[in-house]
């Protein structure tokens, strides 16, 4: 998917504007190597497609209804057609700068509400001088230059005046980063940087444009901008209002969904006085789905039935989604607030079945946890989805393996029952020993989950349901963004704490990340027993930082209960922090696969295709570490076929590829000053040991594993380099001295 930037002029611009700033972007996109080829530039001057204007019988001809009003009449008596015509937008910007003659930032969100769901950056030459100012950039959105200052004689200012401009669209200098000064907007101070606050002074060509700071600041908030924005997020509650300029950008949905109620035989309803986009699709029977949004890319669904009784809205309301979402160029769908299981099953179903299947940017791992409180039905049909494609797709049998009911618990349930033999006689091997322990933690996560979901009545979040009954607080989202901190988010840690900052010990936790720059997030959605995250980046601060958290606040924050979603799956840092590493932006799995807690696979590629999965699989079925006749579906992804102990070996491998991934190209960012004892503490008891001949087998499949993405996945070997090479870490002289220490000789000893 290529982010488009558009190119246009009003009417009368000279053209050799528009060269130099074609110039002035191509040797700014040069300075991002990493991401040119993933912009697309078109140029399309003075943009005035056919029927963006007309006479004044076609004028006169039109009701109120047809935003009549919105038309702006011509010296030569035609009329712009509203949101048709590079030359409409700039008009109507004026008219909605009343007084102050023409604010380029109304023009600029204005032009940006476009109906298009494209969502380009759009960049505008005007001749008509702005006020105050010879251009303005809005993040994300594009920029407005007035020409009218310029001519031959200041090319070079011209293109720097440019450049200037993109680097507010591609954000260098945001509020709170350092080194930047509030005058008309943020600017930089660094020496030489065209992000001065007075660009207007550098006149002349520039080898290295901007400082490093800026540089730094563009490239995050570009990875951001072409590997996250292009996705829709669905929720199940209401949403928090937008702020357009006009409500034109409500038009793709509206049309979208009188076309779809046509089709479906329901009724269309749209409340147009709202600030969201809201219709209400009602069909014959009573009963209702609510549509709502805030932007083209954040939709809630909600639905009731004829007696007004909350209900999930129907399959086809979720498949719906996808095409809408496809129709406005949209790559994925990302998971947002969603509070029932069965609404979130239906809309990965909806991803899954589509035609080719949808991406989901946080795709949930499809295990019994996944499924817990899922309709049957629903559940059969993901299943009959994600079962490998060298499986035969005939009905009949998914039906017959369907009715085995769940092969993943049985399979669990008798190796608990084989190995506690083993374990009354004394001979279980480390390895047993291991697995054993893993198996009775997840029946008994199991149960707990369905304790407290019996308790607290919410099958999502059952822990986030005990903390406001505890305390009254309802949860509520807060995020702080780190100013200074670089490439922190791989080591993240876990708190359950309650997700609410007017907790006290919540707060206090995040006043000293405050302190320390550190970013983090409370969170309300789905999170169960993850009230706080924390994006640390390197092990030995995440190390260093668990133990002043336990150090300073232990004694009020609760371990988290098994039934929790890092229990079993995340590494323990101390008794109330827990942790993973995942490398967003870099592997797709963000879910660290049980038997080795914390390290999240190194697996790319989409679900629908994930290589890698498949090439470690194949490989440990012919080292016979998996034993023969095991087929794929008993081991990964998939919740049909699955086998306890097959996946707990899968899992193991799996994790040791990437754990070797990881400990070669991020070397003690991954794994601390002892990587030795970091690898015991991870894989002791589940890997063969170094004196064991069978070890040699496991690292020749790393080995193997490392090869093949370097091959088939370069990206995932810079990417991590460059990691390493950016961070900043945590400064930890910015914290006051400890309390007394009740923990210097304690039993939480770490590598
Ligand atoms: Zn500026
Ligand atoms: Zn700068």
């Amino acid at each position: 998917m290529v982010k488009k930037i558009i190119l246009e002029n009003q009417t009368g611009v000279d053209p050799k504007f528009n060269l130099w700033t074609q110039e002035a972007l191509d040797e700014m996109l040069n300075l991002f190597p990493e991401f040119k080829d993933k912009f697309e530039v078109v140029a399309r001057g003075n943009y005035k497609p056919q029927g963006s204007e007309i006479d004044q019988a076609a004028f006169d001809a039109l009701t109120l209804g047809d935003e009549k009003d919105l038309y702006v009449r011509l010296p030569s008596g035609r009329y712009l057609v509203p949101y048709a015509s590079t030359d409409w937008y700039i008009e109507r910007a004026k008219m909605l700068s009343e007084n102050n003659g023409f604010d380029a930032e109304i023009f600029v969100k204005l032009h940006a509400d476009a109906n298009d769901a494209e969502k380009p950056i759009t960049l505008t030459l005007v001749n008509d001088g702005f006020d105050n100012c010879a251009g303005y950039g809005v993040q994300n959105l594009g920029f407005g230059i007035s020409v009218r200052n310029f001519d031959d004689s200041k090319k070079e200012l011209f293109k720097n005046i440019v450049k200037h401009e993109l680097g507010h669209v591609f954000r260098a200098t945001y509020r709170g980063r350092s080194n930047i000064i509030e005058q008309g907007g943020q600017h930089c101070t660094n020496v030489d940087c065209l992000m001065d606050a007075a660009p207007i002074g550098i006149n002349h060509f520039l080898d290295k444009p901007f400082c490093d700071e800026c540089m730094e600041a563009m490239r995050e908030n570009l990875q951001q901008l072409l590997e996250d924005e292009n996705s829709l997020s669905v929720n199940s509650t209401s949403l928090d209002d937008t702020n357009h300029v006009d409500s034109s950008w409500k038009k793709p949905l509206r049309e979208f969904y009188t076309q779809t109620a046509n089709d479906r035989g329901l009724q269309y309803a749209e409340n147009e006085e709202a600030k969201n986009f809201q219709a209400q699709l009602k069909a014959n029977d009573g009963s209702v789905t609510n549509v709502e949004a805030s932007s083209l890319d954040n939709i809630s669904l909600s639905a009731a039935d004829k007696n007004g009784n909350n209900q999930v809205p129907n399959q086809e309301h979720f498949d719906d989604l996808v095409k809408y979402a496809r129709k406005n160029n949209m790559s994925a769908i990302k998971l947002g607030d969603i509070k029932t299981p069965e609404f979130r099953a239906r809309m990965v179903l909806a991803c899954l079945s589509a035609n080719p299947p949808m991406k989901i940017v946080n795709m949930p791992e499809l295990n019994e946890g996944f499924f817990k409180d899922v309709d049957a039905a629903t559940r059969q049909k993901i299943e009959a989805f994600t079962q490998p494609q060298n499986q035969n797709q005939n009905q009949n049998q998914n039906q017959n393996q369907n009715q085995n009911a769940k092969p993943y618990i049985i399979s669990r349930n008798k190796t608990i029952v084989r190995l506690e033999q083993k374990e009354k006689l004394g001979q279980l091997s480390p390895f047993e020993e291991k697995m054993l322990n893993y198996a009775r933690l997840d029946k008994k996560s199991e149960e707990e989950f369905e304790r407290a979901v019996q308790r607290t009545g919410d099958s999502i979040d059952p822990r986030t349901a005990e903390h406001t009954a505890r305390t009254g607080l309802k949860p509520e989202d807060y995020y702080y963004k780190s100013k200074s901190r670089k490439n922190a988010a791989a080591w993240k840690l876990h708190l359950d704490v309650v997700p609410n900052r007017n907790d006290p010990t919540t707060k206090a936790v995040s006043e000293m990340l405050e302190k320390l720059d550190v970013e983090h997030k409370v969170y309300k959605g789905g999170e169960n027993g993850k009230g706080m995250t924390i994006y640390v980046g390197s092990y030995e601060d995440a190390r260093k930082l668990s133990r002043e958290i336990n150090l300073r606040f232990g004694q009020n924050i609760p371990k988290p209960p098994v039934y929790t979603d890092q229990v079993g799956s995340e590494t323990m840092f101390n008794r109330v922090v827990s942790g993973r590493i995942y490398l967003q932006g870099l592997f797709e799995t963000q879910y660290p696969h049980g038997t080795v807690e914390g390290i999240c696979p190194a697996s790319f590629g989409s679900l629908s295709d994930a290589k890698s999965e498949s090439f470690i699989f194949a490989q440990a079925l012919n080292e016979n570490i998996l034993p023969a006749g095991t087929n794929a579906s008993q081991c990964f992804g998939l919740s049909g076929n699955l086998d306890f102990e097959k996946k707990y070996i899968f899992n193991a491998i799996e994790a040791y590829c990437a754990h070797k991934l990881y400990e070669k190209h991020l070397g003690a960012y991954y794994n601390g000053r002892k990587p030795d004892l970091f690898e015991s503490k991870m894989f002791d008891g589940i890997v063969p040991d170094a004196s064991d001949p069978q070890r040699a087998k496991w690292d020749a499949i790393a080995t193997k594993f490392e090869n093949f993405v370097a091959q088939e996945y370069p990206r995932g070997i810079s990417g991590m380099k460059s990691i390493v090479a950016g961070y900043t870490p945590i400064d930890f002289s910015k914290l006051p001295p400890a309390p007394q220490n009740q923990y210097q000789h304690g039993r939480q000893r770490q590598p």
